[in-house]
């Protein structure tokens, strides 16, 4: 069924008792050309873009939950195309005219808005940086604006900007960045996948990577063996778990991060807001409710909730820039699993089994990267190469020391900042 104002009005006059269901429901077959491990965004996106660009429709994505309760339901919506480092720059930049385009591509309404992203900076050094940021967007084919301090006020009056602290010195505005519904994003690719053929397969879980003479053959599941020629790892935050079941070890620390949603209010941000301070950033979502988080809670877990320290320190990161933020009632937090790589960006390769390929590395920043990332590794299963924006993005550099992309420049230790 194709969705459009029409349907929406035609439904609404007979009792909404016409829409079809958004996705089939299959058993699994025993085999499939190709098997993708996790129904999040990422996982999803590669097999609506098998599909439908490469044709590829005898395939099944294994969920061992239901599509869009991992991470891509969880996060705080924020997608941008404001990356430093050449091998990340143009990726997501890809990812943002993808995002642009996703609505009518999907025929779905993933309520991407780009409301413009301001990351405020408050000492010269750091207007420094973010003019170099700035200049490397903008040399990407992206949008950047330096505003200074009048400009910042202008724009956000309901900011601490004379805070004894951290004043703020400006921001740097990228105008195109802003937010999407998660969970939308998730259901408009298992849709699209699904009318083109490919089986969802939900509460699945892979328990084991069968491989024959160096090449994969399938998978075992809590729902019996399939079979497949290829096979696709897009795990997340348990990427290290599913590939330990093919005798792999990731360089990925799986960590939590949480996220905060207050109480419905009038609109009161337009933007997203980062603190350049303090790891805090904020929008506000379209039911009103103001959408924050900050820090990882800085010790690996698989516990998809986080802990009050943490909490107490975004609290503080919040009211240090936003002093209004303290009357507002916190209504819900949760927590994700993120898969966190040693220098901060992501792997989408194949591994060392013929036919096993791999899709990690996400850190909290991989709900931007859906598109972009689904587009890259359905090309690199389709075609035996990678896609020209993804090249960089190979597993064996954290072997060989060559092409690291620390974009943070926080070290190995990325996960600690
Ligand atoms: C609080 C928070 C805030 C964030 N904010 C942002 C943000 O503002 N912007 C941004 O760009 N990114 C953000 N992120 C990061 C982003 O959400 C993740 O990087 C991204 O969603 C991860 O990819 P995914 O959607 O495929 O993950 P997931 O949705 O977690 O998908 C992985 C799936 O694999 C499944 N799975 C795992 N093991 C198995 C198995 N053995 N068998 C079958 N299935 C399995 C899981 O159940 C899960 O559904 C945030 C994350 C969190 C938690």
């Amino acid at each position: 069924m194709r969705y459009s104002g029409w349907q929406v009005f035609k439904q609404g006059l007979t009792g909404n008792k016409g829409w079809s269901k958004a996705w089939r429901s299959p058993e699994p077959k025993p085999e499939y050309d190709i098997i993708i491990i996790g129904g999040g965004g990422h996982g999803l996106a590669t097999a609506y873009y098998l599909a439908a660009k490469h044709g590829l429709t005898n395939v099944a994505v294994v969920e061992k939950g239901y599509l869009g309760g991992g991470n891509i339901g969880r996060n705080t919506t924020i997608v941008r195309a404001n990356y430093f480092l050449p091998g990340n720059s143009e990726f997501y930049s890809h990812s943002l005219k993808l995002w642009e385009g996703l609505e009518a591509e999907l025929n779905y309404n993933v309520m991407h808005s780009q409301r413009g992203i301001i990351n405020l900076f408050h000492s010269d050094g750091q207007r420094d940086a973010a003019a170099r940021r700035g200049n490397a967007m903008i040399n990407q084919g992206d949008d950047a604006i330096l505003l200074g301090r009048d400009e910042v006020r202008k724009m956000l009056p309901y900011l601490d900007h004379d805070n004894g602290r951290f004043p703020i010195f400006g921001g740097l505005y990228h105008p195109r960045g802003g937010t999407a519904r998660h969970d939308a994003v998730a259901w408009g690719y298992a849709r699209g996948a699904d009318s083109r053929g490919v089986d969802l397969i939900q509460q699945c879980e892979v328990t084991g990577i069968d491989s024959e003479n160096g090449k994969v053959t399938g998978v075992q599941t809590t729902r019996g063996p399939i079979r497949a020629k290829k096979v696709a790892m897009v795990a997340a935050g348990r990427s290290s778990q599913v590939a330990a079941m093919a005798g792999m070890r990731l360089p990925i620390e799986s960590h939590v991060l949480q996220a905060f949603v207050t109480e419905g209010l009038k609109p009161v941000i337009d933007n997203v807001v980062t603190f350049g301070m303090g790891h805090f950033y904020i929008s506000q979502s379209d039911k009103g409710g103001l959408v924050f988080g900050g820090d990882l809670d800085m010790y690996a877990s698989y516990a998809a909730r986080g802990n009050l320290p943490t909490a107490e320190h975004v609290m503080e990161a919040g009211m240090t820039l936003m002093p209004m933020l303290g009357k507002a009632k916190l209504l819900r937090s949760w927590g994700g699993i993120m898969d966190m790589s040693a220098d901060g960006s992501p792997i989408i390769d194949k591994t060392h089994i013929d036919g096993l390929f791999v899709n990690c590395g996400w850190n909290y920043g991989g709900f931007k990267a859906v598109p972009a990332s689904g587009y890259a590794l359905a090309h690199l299963m389709a075609n035996d190469v990678p896609h020209e924006t993804a090249e960089a993005f190979r597993l064996d550099r954290f072997n060989t020391g060559h092409g690291i992309m620390d974009e943070e420049g926080r070290g190995a230790q990325h996960n600690l900042h």
